[in-house]
């Protein structure tokens, strides 16, 4: 799955640091990140280019002093830590907090945008986010997900919800706080489930109504404030198919950062009837397969793929 990227190891540790030169930085605009252009060797240059998992990589500070002496510094006193990978550190550059509001124009030229545009020369390329499921190494595409869900929090935790005023950011974990109301934030985590009912020897599976994700899913939905997770599992499976179920098991979870979801997965046998009562708003599609029915197109990414593998292999 996506977070697996042993022999690598991630710590989420907050602590002050200070970027070294070996820095890596992640720089995001909206729904894209920035990659580095690989470098390639003469030998490589004169082989045709195989077609494959896209190359994943970041810029170290030298790296950024060398290209963009001017915004080398601008660029180091505007960054966040991250997260450490190994002895990787990793930093997230981050538009200045201190104007009050905005206007238009400011927000139109996002420092980062410049700089992507500099960036965008050959030496790096600004990608759908949608490049770090299959990107290669996994740990450098697991590193920008993460960094994504980090910089779409920082970047809605500019001003105070209570008071409007500008948030600072704490010294001693990841938070913001607003001097003025004392008014807190901590990274939002949204807990969802991902269900596979299963009766007997078949496995529910449905696709979503009106998303860009077109293969067959499991039932999936986020947990409400009030009720325990195993709650979130019975509803979520009446309210999308109109069906029971029993015997819930705990299987597994994974930070998505895709969606900013933590997801937890569950298995489960049907309760009673069988016929399934679409929720036509979420889905477009739910029926029964067998294991011999289930497709596996090698997917390695998502829980959802490992849990239909996991049946579709299981003994029954
Ligand atoms: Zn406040």
């Amino acid at each position: 799955m996506i977070q697996d990227i042993a022999p690598h190891v991630f710590h989420n540790e907050y602590t002050k640091k200070k970027p070294s030169e070996d820095s890596l930085f992640l720089f995001f605009n909206g729904q894209k990140i920035l990659i580095k252009t690989p470098e390639v060797s003469e030998d490589a240059q004169n082989q045709p280019e195989e077609p494959g998992n896209p190359e994943i990589a970041y810029f170290t500070l030298s790296q950024i002093r060398s290209l963009l002496p001017s915004a080398a510094e601008y660029i180091e006193c505007n960054s966040v830590f991250l997260f450490t990978i190994d002895t990787q550190d990793f930093f997230l550059f981050m538009q200045p907090q201190e104007r009050q509001m905005p206007s238009h124009e400011e927000i139109a030229g996002f420092i980062m945008d410049k700089y992507s545009q500099s960036f965008d020369n050959g030496l790096a390329t600004l990608h759908p986010l949608s490049v770090l499921r299959t990107g290669v190494p996994r740990h450098l595409a697991f590193a920008g997900i993460t960094g994504h869900q980090l910089y779409l929090w920082y970047q809605s935790r500019r001003f105070c919800g209570k008071c409007g005023r500008p948030l600072r950011h704490s010294d001693k974990e990841r938070m913001m706080y607003c001097e003025h109301c004392h008014h807190m934030e901590y990274p939002v985590l949204c807990p969802a489930v991902i269900v596979a009912v299963t009766h007997g020897d078949k496995l529910l599976l449905t696709k979503y109504e009106g998303r860009d994700y077109k293969r067959y899913a499991l039932i999936a939905g986020f947990a409400e404030i009030g009720e325990s997770i195993e709650e979130t599992v019975r509803r979520e499976v009446m309210e999308e198919v109109g069906l029971r179920v029993k015997n819930i098991r705990y299987y597994k979870s994974q930070p998505w950062s895709f969606s900013g979801t933590l997801l937890f997965g569950f298995f489960c046998d049907l309760d009673g009837d069988d016929t399934i009562t679409l929720d036509t708003e979420e889905l477009s599609v739910a029926d029964w397969f067998t294991r011999d029915e289930i497709m596996d197109d090698g997917e390695n990414v998502s829980l959802t793929r490992e849990m239909m593998r996991v049946f579709k292999t299981s003994r029954p």
